[in-house]
């Protein structure tokens, strides 16, 4: 009998040409950062993101996020909101600026920052304290968060977004890309992503200028002279010439990912809507999902589990729903302004499979699976 290989959650798919760039990189000697394919890398990402903004690639999405705090001047005792059910790396930036992270929950249509919620907050620190430096929304599992409204809040209280794209390239907002629709976004292509270069981010800006300001600090800061000369606290947090080179080849099969990935939500959905326990994260009229991650939500913490462990037994990996930062020990004596709906997810939401190079074969024996669960 054939042994069964194991079924990831999100793996890494090359699509054929990186190696070609990667190669051309040492071919030329190209290996420091700078070179050819950072520049290719950032021009292909800026026509795929609709041209009206500027792209510079850094080290993770990580160190986009803390550039993007630090370009907004976010520093020592600033409080900056953050949408509470995200992955840490959203919120850890605030801290490494020595700033005070305010989370705010989801609503339910979409799982993301509740744009209520956020005014609320404003409101509530503007009276106790002083008004939040900076906003973080994010588009989770690649589902666009309600911008207009987000947007329209922060509007009306001049509080600059970043909006954390890290796991939306490829979706879309009313034909806009996710990325593009703030002050600042950023992206990231760690190896789960929907593409990678096996570690990198970017940074979207609005202009040239941004752009050679991201570029200055994420390489030290240097002033302009013949010797080390630095009036500004630097970081290294640029992407090489080698990565950006993978990043290029992943850019020729952007779109078939994300069409993968839709895949693998169809196929979810076709399958378990009938069941009155399962939920989805469904799209809003003008919003489209790239689909990294296909999410349910069941109808109890058993149930749940019971899905997860059968696909354990199997060698399928799943995981829950991303723990709320509000309840992350490390943020545990941070303010939140929560309504329970992240709490909720978390408590009964497990991530599917959901890599783009999942077979048919793959797809079915997960289904096979879950459709093990007594009384689903
Ligand atoms: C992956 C991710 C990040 C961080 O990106 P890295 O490139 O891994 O540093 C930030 N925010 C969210 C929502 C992410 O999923």
């Amino acid at each position: 009998m054939l042994t069964k290989t194991k079924i990831y959650l999100s793996s890494p798919h090359m699509g054929g040409s990186e190696q070609k760039f990667v190669s051309e990189a040492f071919n030329t000697n190209w290996i420091a950062p700078l070179g050819p394919n950072v520049d290719g890398f950032e021009n292909d990402l800026k026509s795929y993101l609709g041209n009206k903004k500027e792209v510079a690639v850094l080290s993770s999405g990580t160190a986009a996020i803390h550039l993007a705090l630090e370009i907004l001047n976010v520093t020592s005792g600033d409080e900056v909101l953050c949408q509470s059910f995200t992955f840490s790396a959203s919120a850890n930036p605030i801290i490494y600026q020595g700033a005070r992270p305010v989370f705010i929950d989801s609503e339910k249509d979409t799982w993301n920052m509740c744009p209520e919620l956020l005014e609320i907050a404003i409101q509530d620190r503007i009276q106790k304290y002083k008004k939040p430096k900076a906003i973080i929304a994010v588009h989770l599992y690649g589902m666009p968060y309600k911008v207009k409204e987000i947007n329209a809040v922060a509007e009306k209280y001049n509080i600059p977004v970043v909006e954390d794209s890290a796991e939306a390239l490829g979706s879309t907002y009313f034909n806009k890309a996710c990325g593009t629709l703030s002050d600042i976004g950023i992206l990231s292509f760690n190896g789960n992503k929907i593409i990678t270069t096996s570690g990198g981010g970017a940074m979207i800006v609005n202009n040239l200028e941004q752009k050679e300001k991201a570029i200055f600090l994420s390489t030290q800061a240097r002033d302009n002279a013949p010797h080390y000369e630095h009036s500004t606290v630097g970081f290294n947090y640029r992407m090489s010439n080698v990565l950006a080179g993978i990043g290029r080849g992943q850019m020729e099969v952007l779109d078939d990912r994300v069409q993968a990935r839709r895949n693998n939500y169809e196929f979810y959905k076709m399958n378990l809507e009938k069941f009155d326990s399962i939920e989805f994260q469904e799209e809003v009229e003008g919003f489209y999902a790239n689909r990294w991650i296909t999410c349910i939500k069941t109808d109890s913490f058993s149930k749940r589990e019971q899905i997860r462990l059968t696909l354990l037994e199997d060698d399928i990996e799943s995981r829950p729903l991303w723990k709320p930062m509000h309840l992350q020990p490390v943020f545990k004596d941070c303010l939140h302004f929560t309504n329970g709906v992240s709490e909720d997810l978390f408590d009964k939401g497990l991530c599917l499979p959901s890599g783009s190079n999942l077979s048919q074969e793959d797809l079915d024996r997960i289904m096979e699976n879950i459709l093990k669960t007594p009384k689903l």
